[in-house]
């Protein structure tokens, strides 16, 4: 399983800064590495605070991801609250603040943060995939009609106990996505 590096910044940094009026990140606690079950997803927060440029920036660097304007402004998007979001609707985001960010940088920033763990590549289907900002294992459902994606709850799904691994290998990832088609009757 996939376990974040460090901790996100704490709670507090930069609250003057008010940028977006969602949610902040939620924070999860990292799991441990054997345990089958998996955590709830990102339950609302009840306090309100504006994650600020001086969060992405702790969040960066404790990634070990050099620190730049660009990469700030990406991190911003994604971190702000929990989102599910394809690479040209991150770079159509960032675009609203940075408009001179390119989409190539954009696409590759997110394969930096995949590799440092900041983000979950979702494969949703073969044309698409969805950078989600939790990487706390949790399973999805996906509406193949609509595009949107969202995190199940945990009494949603459950996966009881998990396979007997192959000799010499163990468990990176589960990964469960549920897709759905509107119906039409
Ligand atoms: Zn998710």
């Amino acid at each position: 399983m996939r376990r974040r590096p460090v901790a996100r910044p704490a709670a507090g940094a930069g609250m003057e800064e008010l940028l977006t009026p969602g949610l902040d990140r939620v924070q999860h606690s990292d799991m441990d590495q054997m345990n089958p079950t998996f955590d709830a997803p990102a339950a609302a927060p009840t306090a309100m605070k504006a994650y600020s440029s001086a969060d992405a920036i702790a969040c960066l660097r404790s990634a070990g991801v050099p620190v730049t304007h660009q990469r700030i402004e990406i991190a911003r998007v994604l971190f702000s609250a929990p989102v599910h979001l394809s690479a040209d609707q991150i770079w159509a985001s960032v675009r609203e603040h940075s408009p001179d960010v390119s989409r190539a940088t954009v696409y590759n920033t997110l394969r930096l943060f995949s590799e440092k763990h900041l983000v979950r590549e979702l494969f949703v289907d073969p044309q698409r995939i969805v950078y989600d900002s939790t990487t706390s294992p949790h399973f999805h459902l996906y509406n193949m009609d609509t595009g949107e994606v969202r995190d199940l709850a945990d009494d949603e799904l459950r996966i009881l106990g998990t396979p007997r691994l192959p000799e010499g290998t163990v468990l990176q990832e589960i990964d469960v996505i549920v897709r759905v088609r509107n119906r039409h009757d």
